[in-house]
């Protein structure tokens, strides 16, 4: 079966759902001025380039009139209006550049200043004084220009040049302040603040954080983490966005100080950790990447990163990146040149083909690679070698499951909303996913639901940082979520909260579920979850009606029910988001199935700001699966059993592809344990680490005769390879990644390729010529000169992509599939879905939870930390290893007190499988007799069997053991060293 192209079908709309205000014009300053209803007039006047001076209004922060400085004359009203706070109105009179409103920006900007440093605003000698000029007429040291960090990069220097301030009256007692350092990414300089809040306000009404506070008042008015403690110990994210708001040096990223120097160049790139897929600039100097600022106008992230994406890019320049190819010589891997290299990996592959046939080779892709990447490296296996053994490690542990259940409900699969959507739905259910460590920009959408007085519904066996903001926190037993949700189904089918008119003209399937489900008993599945029945039933009654239950009001919130301007706060739509903890269960595609019902019987999809929405790993994890990197689908998710499919492919190759599946990761471990499979290509991937029962990878990997590796370090992996091939990061490479929202973005290269490294594209491209022994067919199929030459074909091939223009693809991207030729479909399913109707299917039995017993006390979950999967990069990013270096189990604090154990001792973790050491935090995060496992800790998959014995990858019965108590004091996290001083400083980016 193949998928019909989205632009002949028309089912889905370019909409999401944000409000878009009809234009009104208005006049500032004697010029016309064309802007969107709703905006104010300072945002207004902004947008045509008419500067108002401003400190405290930042674009996406509630007005907040704090500052003062944006004073106008509006015709009509008397006297001065702050700009910030007065809408735009259609034929509104504004004059900004009067006398009288310089004067009272003057007196207010004086009154600003009569606490904060001012030889930087005021000094005669300010335009001859270069960065490094030592000055004279100085009297203190810690208030010359120079050594503010946010030196020539300051938007209080800005306003005070505009306004022309030259004179201060008024002093109040310095208040000086011990600067801040104690982690490696935001610096606290309390001298320079001057009380705009823009801080406090963005870590509460957009980061949903609330670090930071406003403390005591007048004179001894101050910035102050709770109890005006360091950030270390608050509850502080270092997503940097404070430091980015600061209009003055108060806040900085610590790669960002001294801004003296413009830097060299900006380079628009996305975010090569999870699959938010942030927009964002690689800021470089001297040849290096010196630090990286968010696309204020990103479409996912708008102007945010989380602390990986904002400062865990210096991986790339790491020292232990693979710069030369490498052959195994003995037990030793030796310098090689590309040449041999390559030759020897021909070779080989061509030997073992020949005595074995293809199937004797396998292939693993990566959710890292660009899409042009892991098309090639498809294609290189499919119709070069003949296999269809190739599979990726973080599609097929968090994604595959997805791509099935969705095919089969609405005949394609991928999030049917944008990103930003979801900050609009009446209601969200968050499942298997922990969304602020996993993927913390979008966990900022979430919350914001909650802000506005949705409902968030989280359903997770640990009460994280969600489930302080959660409408209902449904806490189940490990391993229960297909029974949780199929109660929620049967309350929502048993209450008539179906929507009967689109299941007559939409659905099939529903009497057969609606049979299926009268037989649960709410009663049982209590016991099974643990979850009371009436929690499941609010749960299933406020996802039904989108939040709108009248039987559950808005209780008074932490933030209580703020309205922002134009946003609404009476939708009844709801959104279902969920990751790799529904995916990697061993009933991961009945879940996704139900999660598809559940949203189908409700008429909760097809329409902005409601659907199904399930969040990719890794950067590239839907890019590698629309370019099918799996074994049984071929590019643009068309199963490979599909004979029109393949006759497609096969006439645009011009060669045959086999039509038996290949073999996934684990089949291909026990393929390798059996001698049928001989050689393993690894490209961007380190499956000795990330595939489940390590010691058995491990030695099934030592059997192999050829195990070659590409890749930008030096994985577990690699450590046994025949030949190590060095690769180029994507900070040096042009491509595309598709990002969770379906977002087609470009990435351009903004460093040199380290060393000799080269691009994972032209490496399989130079093996092909090499491998292939019919030289025309590879000239035709395999002469690609860069990424644009792939993604033409890519283009014309892969069905989801079909017509998009790689050099059309601006900063914003584009979301498949494609309408009208080149407009992205923000919505799918508007009018119908890719297989027609929508299918619901009968619940099933869930396989069952694991549970513990005499041997294997604790019931282990496996989830995400700070650092990112098998740490290949976030390990050898120096910020992320200085904060969280160190893994840490979770364990519940009567556990830790019957055990003896304290927080920071020592212990031994042990299954069936295997083993590991590790130390402890003591928290209630946990459940008692549960114990939350990091998956970056090195050994954390020895405690895992293999997925071929049926079982998930999320939870295993464990025994633990105290082995030491608390390692020794590591070194004062605050100590900067001079290697710590940034490389430059930066202006701020534009996307033009
Ligand atoms: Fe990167 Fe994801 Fe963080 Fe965005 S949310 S900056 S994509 S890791």
């Amino acid at each position: 079966m193949s998928i019909e192209t989205p632009a002949s079908t028309n089912i889905h709309s370019p909409k999401g759902a944000r409000p878009v205000g009809r234009t009104i014009t208005l006049t500032v300053d004697g010029v016309p001025v064309q802007t969107i209803q709703g905006k104010t007039v300072l945002h207004a006047a902004i947008e045509a380039g008419v500067y108002i001076p401003h400190l405290c209004d930042y674009h996406d922060l509630t007005p907040f009139a704090g500052c003062r400085m944006c004073l106008v004359e509006v015709e009509g009203m008397r006297g001065l209006e702050t700009a910030c706070t007065v809408v735009a109105r259609d034929g509104m009179v504004v004059r900004t550049n009067t006398a009288l409103a310089r004067q009272h920006q003057r007196g207010v900007l004086e009154v600003l200043l009569s606490d904060h440093p001012d030889r930087c605003l005021n000094c005669p000698r300010m335009e001859r004084c270069g960065p490094f000029v030592v000055c004279q007429r100085d009297d203190t040291v810690t208030d010359r220009c120079v050594t503010c960090p946010r030196n020539k990069n300051c938007e209080l220097q800005r306003v005070v040049d505009f306004v022309q301030w030259r004179e201060q009256r008024f002093f109040n007692p310095r208040r000086i302040g011990e600067p801040e350092r104690s982690n490696p990414f935001v610096e606290r300089y309390p001298d320079y603040c001057i009380y705009c809040a823009r801080c406090v306000r963005v870590c509460d009404e957009v980061i949903g954080v609330s670090a930071l506070g406003l403390a005591h008042r007048g004179m001894d008015a101050t910035i102050a983490v709770d109890f005006e403690k360091p950030l270390t110990e608050s509850g502080c994210i270092y997503c940097g966005r404070c430091a980015v708001v600061c209009p003055t040096g108060a806040l900085m990223k610590a790669d960002s100080k001294y801004g003296a120097t413009p830097t060299e160049s900006t380079t628009p790139s996305v975010c090569t950790y999870c699959g938010v897929g942030c927009s964002m600039f690689l800021n470089t100097q001297g040849g290096r990447l010196a630090n990286v600022m968010a696309d204020r106008e990103g479409a996912s992230n708008h102007d945010n990163l989380c602390v990986r994406g904002q400062f865990a890019y210096d991986y790339a320049q790491h020292r232990d990146r693979l710069k030369v190819p490498r052959v195994r010589q003995g037990a030793t891997l030796v310098d090689a040149t590309w040449e041999s290299a390559l030759d020897r990996v021909a070779r080989d592959l061509r030997r073992i083909r020949q005595a074995h046939g293809p199937d004797a080779i396998a292939f693993v892709g990566s959710g890292k690679i660009t899409n042009e990447e892991s098309y090639v490296l498809q294609k290189f296996a499919r119709a070069v070698v003949g296999t269809n053994n190739i599979d990726e490690p973080t599609a097929r542990y968090c994604y595959e499951p997805t791509l099935r259940g969705l095919h089969e409900s609405f005949g394609s699969a991928g999030a049917t909303i944008p990103t930003r959507d979801l900050e609009s739905a009446g209601c969200v259910i968050v499942i298997g996913s922990h969304t602020v460590e996993a993927h913390p920009v979008l966990s900022f959408w979430v919350k914001r639901v909650v802000r506005r007085g949705g409902r968030m519904i989280l359903i997770d066996p640990r009460a994280t940082e969600m489930a302080r903001l959660a409408s209902v926190h449904l806490r189940l037993h490990p391993g229960t979520d297909l029974s949780l949700l199929s109660a929620m189904l049967k309350v929502i089918v048993d209450e008539k909260m179906i929507d009967r008119t689109f299941i007559e003209s939409r659905v099939e399937g529903y009497d057969d579920l609606a049979a299926s489900v009268a037989s649960i008993d709410l009663a049982a599945v209590e016991r099974e979850t643990g979850v009371p029945a009436e929690e499941i039933r609010k749960a299933a009654r406020l996802y039904a009606t989108g939040g709108m239950d009248k039987r559950y009001p808005v209780p008074g919130s932490l933030w209580g029910e703020i309205v922002w301007p134009g946003q609404r706060t009476d939708t009844s739509n709801s959104v279902i988001t969920y990751a790799s903890g529904v995916a990697q269960q061993a009933d991961g595609e009945a879940i996704v199935r139900v999660i598809a019902s559940l949203a189908l019987i409700t008429g909760q999809i097809g329409k902005p700001a409601s659907g199904v929405f399930p969040l990719a790993g890794q950067n590239n994890t839907v890019g590698s699966v629309d370019m099918g990197c799996l074994p049984n689908w071929l590019p643009g998710h068309q199963p490979l059993s599909s004979e029109p499919a393949r006759a497609a492919l096969e006439e645009a190759w011009h060669r045959g592809i086999p039509a038996a599946p290949g073999r996934d990761l684990d089949a291909t471990v026990e393929a390798i344990e059996r001698g049928e499979i001989k050689a393993l290509y690894v490209v961007g991937a380190n499956p000795a680490r990330s595939i489940p029962d390590t010691e058995r990878v491990l030695a099934a990997f030592r059997k192999l005769d050829l195990l070659v590796v590409q890749d930008i370090f030096p994985t577990e992996t690699a450590e046994l390879a025949t030949v190590v091939l060095p690769a180029s990061s994507a900070k040096e490479k042009d491509g595309t990644f598709t990002s969770t929202e379906r977002r087609v973005q470009r990435v351009h290269a903004a460093l040199r390729p380290i060393g000799e490294s080269r691009p994972d594209w032209r490496i399989l491209v130079d093996l092909a010529v090499r491998f292939e022994e019919d030289a025309d067919w590879c000239q035709r199929q395999f002469a690609f000169a860069g990424p644009a030459d792939i993604a033409d074909e890519i283009a014309r091939v892969v069905p989801t992509y079909r017509g998009l223009a790689y050099d059309a693809i601006g900063i914003d991207g584009v979301q498949w599939p494609l309408i009208d030729g080149a407009t992205g479909a923000a919505t799918l399913y508007e009018s119908g879905f890719e297989r027609g109707r929508g299918r619901v299917f009968p619940v099933r039995a869930s396989s069952g939870a694991v549970l513990p017993d005499a041997s294997y006390p604790f019931i282990g979950i496996f989830g995400r930390a700070q650092l990112w999967n098998t740490g290949a990069m976030s390990a050898r990013s120096r910020g992320l290893t200085r904060m969280w270096g160190e893994h840490r189990a979770q364990v519940h604090p009567s556990d830790a007190t019957r055990l003896g154990i304290g927080d920071g001792d020592l212990i031994a973790i042990a299954s069936a499988h295997g083993r590991l050491e590790i130390r402890v935090s003591v928290s209630d995060i946990v459940a008692a007799g549960q114990l939350f496992v990091p998956i970056h800790h090195p050994d954390a998959n020895r405690l895992l069997a293999s997925r071929r014995t049926g079982r998930g990858m999320k939870s295993v019965a464990l025994a633990i053991t105290r082995l030491a108590g608390p390692a020794p004091a590591s070194p004062q996290r605050s100590e900067i060293s001079l290697m710590d001083l940034p490389l430059l400083p930066v202006a701020r980016p534009t996307r033009g």
